[in-house]
């Protein structure tokens, strides 16, 4: 049975979610209404989602050598992830996302502590883990050169460079160039490109080379086909409880099944990140191979 190879360049954080009855004004303290804990950043996220559907993953990115670093290894490990190329930082915190939700909405301060201590030669040091990929993912919550490395490896080594491009900045001609695919949001496309929020999705397409495939909620996606042209994949579907985690789900996806051509990866992706968004938490509702097969059977 073929087994798809993923290398996933990208962020390790650890959530932290207070819950409140209200948020509180500058300066005053109020008593929440609960906490809890969750592994997080979207290269953890994208790695434990492509693991789930059955891929052999690793991942490269950095913790801090703290207790949440410690925890967050062994999460990714049971996960089976491979956590050989993490590396671990001294006096340097592990990255955190601070989560307060009250009022049916959110307050999110990241800090992105060892996440922002890969350095590029670190990328590097990783050539060969990228030269075994079938597929390499990545997103923006690490430093843009170290991006920029592991998309110049895989264009070396002849890989699909998946680049989720969130947060959005402004991209680099460059890593446009050097990338396989992009997969953002309307608005995160706009950003990317430099292209004001509301232009055309026929334009922003054009705009990146048709390589695209864009996410829109439970609308599905978007992506480009070069004998069809613009072609939405609907949405799945499902009873929504929380989309926290969709979008890695969908990335993850959209890697482990690039092998099966376009079309059918977003299908199958827009189907594991509908899958996704039926549980709690953003790893809670990633699903297997097996569940994705029955749920598109
Ligand atoms: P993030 O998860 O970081 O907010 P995003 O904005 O890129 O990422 P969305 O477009 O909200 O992500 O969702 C990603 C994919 O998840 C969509 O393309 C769609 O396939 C699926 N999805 C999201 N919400 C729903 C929903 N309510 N019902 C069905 N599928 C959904």
């Amino acid at each position: 049975m073929y087994t798809p190879k993923i290398a996933v360049i990208g962020s390790i954080n650890m959530d932290l979610v207070t819950t409140a009855p209200r948020f509180p004004a500058v300066g005053e303290t109020l008593l929440g209404s609960g906490f809890a804990q969750f592994m997080g950043g979207k290269g953890a996220n994208q790695a434990v989602a492509a693991a789930r559907l059955g891929a052999e993953v690793a991942l490269v990115g950095a913790v801090g050598d703290d207790a949440f670093g410690r925890e967050l290894l062994a999460g990714l490990q049971e996960q089976g992830v491979d956590t050989a190329a993490v590396k671990t930082l001294a006096n340097t915190p592990t990255g955190m996302a601070n989560i307060t939700v009250a009022e049916a909405d959110n307050h999110i301060i990241v800090v992105s502590g060892a996440n922002f201590g890969l350095t590029v030669a670190d990328i590097e040091a990783q050539e060969a883990l990228i030269a075994a990929a079938d597929v390499v993912l990545s997103q923006l919550e690490i430093p843009l050169p170290c991006v920029e490395a592991a998309a110049a490896l895989a264009q070396k080594h002849g890989k699909p460079f998946i680049l989720n491009p969130a947060p959005a900045q402004r991209l680099p001609e460059s890593l446009l160039a050097a990338s396989s695919l992009l997969t953002p949001n309307a608005h995160e496309l706009a950003i990317s490109l430099g292209l004001p929020e509301h232009t055309a999705a026929h334009d922003l397409f054009a705009a990146a080379n048709h390589r695209v495939v864009m996410t829109c909620g439970a609308d599905g996606a978007l992506y480009y086909d070069p004998q069809a042209g613009l072609c939405q994949q609907p949405g799945f579907a499902v009873q929504a409880v929380d989309s926290t985690g969709a979008g890695d789900t969908f990335n993850a996806a959209l890697a482990v099944y690039w092998p099966l051509g376009l079309p059918q990866a977003v299908r199958h992706a827009c189907a594991a990140a509908a899958l996704s968004v039926t549980r709690m938490g953003a790893q809670g509702g990633m699903p297997s191979a097996a569940a994705l097969a029955a749920f598109l059977a």
